[in-house]
Parts: C-alpha cells; sequence; structure tokens
C-alpha cells in the first residue's frame, strides 16, 4: 500500500457506537503524514458485503471485533500464521486484489505486559475467560514462553477446546479449570492474570470478576475491558495492592501493529512513543 493515497480503512463489528479505533488511527496517520479514513460498520452490512467492499477497493483495510473474528476465514484469500493457529481474526488487509487476514491482538496484549514491565517468559499467565480475546492471550503466553498458562472459564469446555487448538503448537502445559476448581487449586505465585471475560465492560455487567481467591498468588492485573477505564474488577485490585492497567495498551499496540500492516510502515519508538502520549492524552480528555 503506499503512502500518498488515503486509505480507506474500518471496523467491522457489533456494539462498535463507542470504539476508539476511528481516533487511534487517526492519530497513528497524523504521526506518520497520511491520509486515512476510518469508519464504523455495524448493523448495516453483512460480512459478504464487507467483503465485496475490500474487493472492489472501496475499502482496503479493516479491523473486526465482536462477533466476527472467526466468520471470515472462509472469505479471504491468505491468513497469516499466527491468526490461523489462534484462529481468529481482527485485522484483514488488502494487497493487489487479494485480501490478507491478520491477528494482531496477541501482539497488543504482549507489548502492553511489556510496556508495564511485565516480563512473560518463564511467568505463570492465568486467563479469565475462554472467548476471542483468551484465545489470543493463551496464544501470546504459549509463544512467548511462559512456564505454564491456565485458563479459567465458567464453561469448561470451551477452555479445553483452547487449550487443544493452541497446545498442538507448543509444548507449554495448558491447565483448565472452572472458577470454584481454580479458587480450590490456587497454589501458584508470581502470576500475571488476564481478564479477557466480559464481566465489567460498560453496560455489561458491571462488577468485579475477581475475589481474594482468584488474586491469591498473582502479582500482576491486565483486565482487557477499557470502558470503563477503570473497571471494578481494577478497583479490587488496587483495594489488595495488586498492579493493575486496563486494556488501552492493549487496544493502542493491536492498532499500531494492524496500522504498519496496512500501511507497509514501522514507527520507530520514538513516532510510536508520540502517538501513544498523544493517544492517551485524547482518552483521558474524553473521561
Ligand atoms: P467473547 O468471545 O464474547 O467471550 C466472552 C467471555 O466472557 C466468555 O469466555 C464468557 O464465558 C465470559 N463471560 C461472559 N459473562 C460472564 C460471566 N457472567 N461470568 C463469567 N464469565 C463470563 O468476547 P471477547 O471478544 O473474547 O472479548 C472479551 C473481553 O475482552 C471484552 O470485554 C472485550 O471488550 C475485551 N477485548 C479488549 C480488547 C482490547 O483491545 N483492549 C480487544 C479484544 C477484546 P463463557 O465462555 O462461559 O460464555
Amino acid at each position: 500500500m503506499t503512502s500518498d493515497k488515503t486509505i480507506k480503512a474500518g471496523l467491522f463489528g457489533e456494539n462498535i457506537g463507542a470504539s476508539l479505533s476511528p481516533y487511534l488511527h487517526k492519530i497513528l496517520a497524523d504521526e506518520k503524514g497520511i491520509k486515512l479514513e476510518y469508519g464504523l460498520y455495524e448493523n448495516s452490512n453483512s460480512p459478504v458485503e464487507i467483503i465485496e467492499k475490500l474487493r472492489k477497493d472501496d475499502l482496503s483495510a479493516l479491523n473486526l471485533t465482536k462477533p466476527y473474528k472467526q466468520e471470515f476465514f472462509n472469505f479471504v484469500d491468505e491468513i497469516d500464521i499466527h491468526a490461523r493457529k489462534i484462529r481468529a481474526i481482527n485485522t484483514l488487509s488488502v494487497e493487489e486484489g487479494r485480501i490478507f487476514a491478520y491477528n494482531t491482538d496477541f501482539v497488543g496484549i504482549y507489548q502492553a505486559l511489556l510496556e508495564n514491565d511485565q516480563e512473560v517468559k518463564d511467568r505463570i499467565v492465568v486467563v479469565l475467560g475462554a472467548g476471542g480475546a483468551a484465545r489470543s492471550a493463551v496464544y501470546m503466553a504459549a509463544k512467548y514462553e511462559t512456564s505454564k498458562i491456565i485458563i479459567v472459564n465458567r464453561t469448561l469446555e470451551k477452555a479445553k477446546k483452547i487449550a487443544d487448538d493452541i497446545g498442538l503448537f507448543f509444548d507449554t502445559g495448558i491447565k483448565c479449570f472452572s472458577y470454584d476448581e481454580f479458587r480450590k487449586d490456587n497454589k501458584y505465585d508470581d502470576f500475571i492474570l488476564i481478564n479477557a471475560t466480559s464481566v465489567g465492560m460498560k453496560g455489561f455487567l458491571e462488577e468485579s470478576i475477581l475475589d481474594d481467591e482468584l488474586i491469591d498468588g498473582a502479582t500482576f492485573y491486565m483486565d482487557m475491558i477499557y470502558s470503563p477505564h477503570k473497571t471494578m474488577s481494577m478497583d479490587f485490585a488496587d483495594k489488595n495492592g495488586l498492579e493493575n492497567i486496563n486494556g488501552l495498551d492493549m487496544l493502542f499496540f493491536q492498532g499500531l501493529k494492524s496500522f504498519e500492516i496496512w500501511t507497509g510502515l514501522e514507527f520507530s519508538v520514538n513516532e510510536w512513543k508520540r502517538a501513544y502520549r498523544v493517544f492517551k492524552d485524547f482518552v483521558e480528555g474524553e473521561k
């Protein structure tokens, strides 16, 4: 993709009206001095219509979110190795008429942890949830060589399916528990705890997913949710002296990676740090 052409990008998903992605991509485009339009495509289009837009060059760059991260596998021309292993796609890019699919969520999770001084290698990662976001978290943990991965989910079969799918590619041990089983079994120390459930989301279930037994042994908590900016789980973590972050850093870094894929432009550390500050200031102003 050339940098002198306006990039027609967007997000396809449900309940995306409050998405920060349009602002994030505008900030990234400004930093690189390129033209980008970023639209929200919700309900009014079917996946087939979206694919048509990509094929007709009405759109050349797309992010996918809930519930479409697994729906596009049969519609695209090429799927990158990470998206194939995770079994979820969040980024589409059109290159010379062909639609390429990627997953940048796992990069976002990894970078968010790294930026908050959390090295994952040889640590234990506990993931709450077994939806699309949890898949990316489990893949990230396995790829970056954690010593053990634990998936805790209400529906145990879904956790086991992720363990089977991703366990195929890595030697890392992956254990699955229901919440009650984990509370009983939790003998783990110094683990990174990631909330990849929808619990805590604005307008969904604004309560804490955490309790004393779940956080026992955790040394860092990442809530993937960023709306609200401070979830009730994060409040609970604060009260218990557990260092924590919300999902904004993940959002920033997955978006940065998508943008790099679409444009073929890489950000230097100075460039992304500048964009990151502008993005954080923007979000602060929105609160
Ligand atoms: P999803 O596929 O719908 O999965 C939702 C998960 O939440 C499921 O595992 C579900 O458990 C669990 N859950 C729902 N209600 C629950 C409850 N009352 N008690 C316990 N567990 C419950 O959603 P997703 O796409 O993976 O997204 C998950 C979260 O990550 C959302 O909050 C989303 O906003 C966030 N996210 C953030 C970013 C970012 O960039 N920061 C990116 C992607 C996603 P069951 O399996 O038992 O139904």
